[in-house]
């Protein structure tokens, strides 16, 4: 085997050759706006409503329930901030948001506060889920929505979102899920009522599809106040001339996505099996409810940022949690929220397979963290050596 491994797909995928290739023709000369209404406008109105069609018949959603946004980060914008300034000034004016969902639904929270809701985060488990006993307590006719992730980004472990949407409709509260790690994942065939959920929001470049393309679910009869005004596109809820090609392509790698297909033996767990039995790495959560494509290890002793640029340098690339600002290397909020030292949670990496990662670049890719844990130790005992 040559050339390197890629194991970041969760981070972002490849873009397929058929999301490719539908794209390209609304690149050029199908370069109508899909809101005028001669012939290139229609056009372009028809590919946008196609890829609607594919993503509602996946979700087993109406046409009207699915519209489409620049990505995961302004859908789930959307999902919330649309919920809070379409109530505000009402009974209901507390938000709950799980501690250990991603930026683009954390960082709603100074907005919201600046619309006068109370924020308040819900503790999650050792396994980065919300904490049920701690929802059930929040929840009353005060609080106008929750916001709880489908399945973790950094970790892959999968909330009981259903369970949580019943607990929330009880008092009348909206229930928000960002699903852009699940939706059309390996093993992954729910539909929007299996979920529940009144918002959900999905995102093309984690399934093959272009980035700058994503969706919200929005159950018939709830009303979201748009964050963009404008022309009045996507049913007035989201102003802008619409990426056609970008949604072209996000509706061509839905229909492409398999139905199914967890691989009975699946190269993720050949990993993890590889690494444990070296016994250099910790495993973060339990593989109970898990996605099939992470796997989130510790290495006790060295920083992610080591790890990642010494498995770079061998040919691989992972992914830490941590966020980069500033030079500095900042503790994953995820590894934090699950309740891991400052320490511990700057030492947690991702490894997120996909359609290219092969039992063979499984077994490759254990040998390559292996041999970058030698360098680094190996390295430090020879700075620890005195002269
Ligand atoms: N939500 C989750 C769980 C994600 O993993 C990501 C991407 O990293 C996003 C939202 C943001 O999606 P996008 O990059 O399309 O804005």
């Amino acid at each position: 085997m040559t050339g390197r491994i890629y194991l970041d797909h969760a981070a972002t995928t490849p873009l397929s050759d058929e999301a490719q290739a539908a794209m390209l023709p609304w690149l050029k000369d199908g370069f109508g706006n899909p809101s005028s209404l001669h012939s290139e406008g229609r056009k372009a109105k028809d590919a946008i409503d196609r890829a609607r069609e594919i993503l509602s018949d996946k979700l087993g959603c109406l046409f009207a329930e699915v519209l489409f946004t620049s990505g995961g980060t302004e859908a789930a914008n959307l999902a919330i901030i649309g919920a809070a300034l379409m109530n505000q000034g009402g009974t209901r004016n507390r938000i709950l948001l799980g501690a250990s969902e991603h930026h683009c639904v954390i960082n709603t929270a100074d907005t919201l506060r600046a619309l006068g809701y109370l924020v308040e985060f819900l503790p999650v488990d050792r396994d980065a889920r919300v904490e049920l006993n701690a929802l059930e307590e929040a929840l009353d006719e005060t609080v106008l929505l929750v916001s709880c992730m489908h399945a973790n980004n950094e970790l892959g472990t999968i909330n009981p979102v259903r369970q949580i949407a019943n607990m929330a409709h009880k008092v009348g509260a909206l229930l928000h899920t960002d699903a852009v790690q699940t939706f059309c994942a390996p093993g992954q065939n729910w539909k929007a009522a299996d979920l529940d959920a009144d918002l959900i929001t999905v995102s093309a470049h984690k399934l093959y599809g272009p980035k700058g393309a994503g969706a919200i679910y929005i159950r018939a009869g709830i009303k979201l106040k748009p964050l963009l005004a404008g022309g009045g596109q996507e049913r007035e809820m989201r102003g802008g001339t619409e990426n056609v090609a970008a949604i072209a392509g996000f509706g061509e790698a839905v229909r492409q996505s398999p139905t199914n297909s967890v691989p009975h033996s699946n190269p993720r767990d050949v990993f993890v099996t590889d690494l444990l039995s070296h016994g250099a790495a910790q495993t973060v959560s339990s593989w109970d409810n898990v996605l099939t494509t992470h796997a989130h290890f510790r290495f006790p002793g060295i920083d992610a940022e080591t790890m990642l640029i010494v498995l770079d340098r061998l040919g691989l690339s992972a992914s830490s949690g941590a966020a980069c600002s500033s030079g500095s290397i900042e503790p994953s909020h995820v590894l934090l929220a699950a309740g891991y030292t400052q320490e511990e949670s700057r030492q947690g990496l991702r490894f997120s397979f996909g359609r290219s990662s092969t039992h063979e670049v499984a077994t490759k890719a254990a040998s390559i963290v292996v041999e970058a844990l030698q360098q680094i130790r190996s390295a430090g005992s020879r700075l620890r050596t005195p002269n």
